[in-house]
């Protein structure tokens, strides 16, 4: 693995780096689980958006730069290391967008990308429901045929910024039933101010009013707003999960800035004699650092994939060319390589269509999220708990507010113990435990 950036990678690095040097905001921008800091980030999405930055790996059709995944980290990294606001946009860019890509239709793409890019649009997940969450598959909430589409009945809950947001996504019961409850789903998508939906907003332990819960009664989808077959909706759910368990949602950029900024709190604020926190703060850091090589990694598989893809394209445009002009022995050593390279493809798809790989991740990236945080919380002392609303609050209430953020990892995304129990089963290959 090459760690340093070819000069065309080097030169989009620069260009981010000036750039979001000109524009990020000097003052943090409000917390985005309120009203006023939801606005706040929205403006910010559409100033990324008119410079490009938005959703720079997109395809330049919907918005973005057709950056390559390793151009997309080294961006993270200096969006992140540039201090620059969280992204109010993620649900949709980072889940719905990915899912759309896989299973959307053209025209689901052309309508419903663009102004997701630029925060006119902003989603929320709705997937889960009181007696559904861990066992998503338990879902209630119906999708009933009618003419020209669906009448959305049904609740679902812990929708993140719901409150605030335009449009979500979730799964409904509805199309050809099958004998298991994962069959039978079908996935939508529904504007939040449509008539029968109720939004009503959950206020998290600091007050804020970080979730709703959604109330739906003959709420009408076209059929043009579902994705991918109806009755067919978990497969395409679990395209959605493996984006947000995987490497997009939680990029490493985020850590690698936190565990920057906690090292630099330690050379401000620690008693050097206390080593016990220090050693926090370097494990921590290699955490950090570790994940970061680990995407790298990744990285450096989809771009040789990419390359093996094109040789392969190469090869057959070789093979019809050499087979027109009646060479037949050397096109049929071609073809013997063109099926090498398609077995390497194969496999490569394989490990990235392997969802426990996005089980490791997700239970990396969280822990390591709590660790950064509560390090950093015992480095401050009392005052480090003071939220953005108080003014002696060090790094105005950011560690505050990230701590109570990290505590949620392990349950959102899918709980860790779920997640443990996927790599238990589908990648050590351990028996299955009581349920
Ligand atoms: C910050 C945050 C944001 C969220 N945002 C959204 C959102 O935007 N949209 C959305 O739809 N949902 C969202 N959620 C909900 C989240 O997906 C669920 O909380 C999660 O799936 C767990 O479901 P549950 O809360 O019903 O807990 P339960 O499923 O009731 O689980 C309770 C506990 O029992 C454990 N458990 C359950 N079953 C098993 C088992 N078979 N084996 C071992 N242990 C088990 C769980 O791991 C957990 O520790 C969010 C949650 C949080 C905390």
């Amino acid at each position: 693995m090459d760690l340093d950036p070819s000069p065309d990678e080097a030169a989009f690095r620069a260009e981010a780096r000036s750039w979001l040097a000109a524009h990020v905001p000097t003052a943090p921008l409000p917390s985005l689980e309120t009203a006023e800091g939801f606005a706040a980030h929205r403006a910010w999405e559409r100033i990324l958006a008119a410079n490009g930055w938005s959703v720079v790996s997109w395809p330049r059709r919907y918005g973005g730069r057709g950056a390559s995944t390793t151009e997309w980290l080294l961006f993270e990294q200096e969006y992140y290391a540039a201090g620059a606001p969280g992204r109010v946009s993620q649900n949709g860019t980072q889940l719905l967008a990915p899912t759309l890509f896989a299973h959307g239709t053209a025209e689901q793409r052309a309508r419903v990308l663009p102004p997701m890019a630029d925060g006119e649009v902003i989603w929320a997940q709705a997937w889960s429901e009181p007696e559904a969450g861990s066992d998503l598959a338990a879902l209630r909430a119906t999708a009933r045929r009618t003419s020209g589409g669906w009448l959305l009945y049904g609740q679902k809950t812990w929708s993140s910024r719901a409150a605030f947001a335009d449009r979500a996504f979730g799964l409904f019961r509805g199309g050809p039933a099958g004998e298991r409850p994962h069959q039978g789903l079908t996935y939508v998508m529904f504007p939040l101010d449509a008539p029968g939906v109720t939004v009503r907003p959950i206020r998290r332990l600091d007050g804020k009013p970080a979730f709703a819960e959604l109330f739906l009664d003959g709420v009408f989808v076209p059929d043009r707003d579902v994705i991918g077959e109806p009755g067919q909706g978990w497969r395409v759910a679990m395209s959605t999960a493996g984006s947000e368990r995987g490497l997009t949602l939680r990029s490493p950029g985020r850590f690698t800035a936190a565990a920057a900024r906690l090292a630099a709190l330690w050379r401000e604020r620690a008693d050097p004699a206390d080593t016990a926190l220090r050693d926090r703060v370097a494990d921590a850091v290699i955490a950090a650092r570790a994940y970061h090589l680990r995407a790298c990694a990744t990285a450096t598989r989809e771009t040789e994939a990419a390359a093996s893809r094109a040789a392969e394209t190469r090869a057959g445009e070789a093979r019809a060319a050499e087979t027109r002009s009646g060479t037949r022995a050397s096109a049929r050593a071609t073809v013997r390589r063109a099926a090498t390279a398609a077995t390497a493809r194969a496999a490569d798809r394989q490990r990235a269509d392997n969802p426990a790989e996005a089980s490791v991740n997700k239970v990396f990236w969280s822990e390591l999220d709590l660790a950064l945080h509560e390090t950093a919380l015992d480095l401050l002392g009392p005052y480090g708990e003071l939220s953005d609303a108080a003014a002696d609050a060090p790094g105005g209430g950011r560690w505050a507010e990230g701590y109570v953020f990290s505590l949620a990892g392990p349950v959102y995304a899918g709980t860790n113990e779920i997640q443990r129990d996927i790599i238990a089963e589908r990648l050590l290959g351990l028996d299955r435990g009581r349920r």
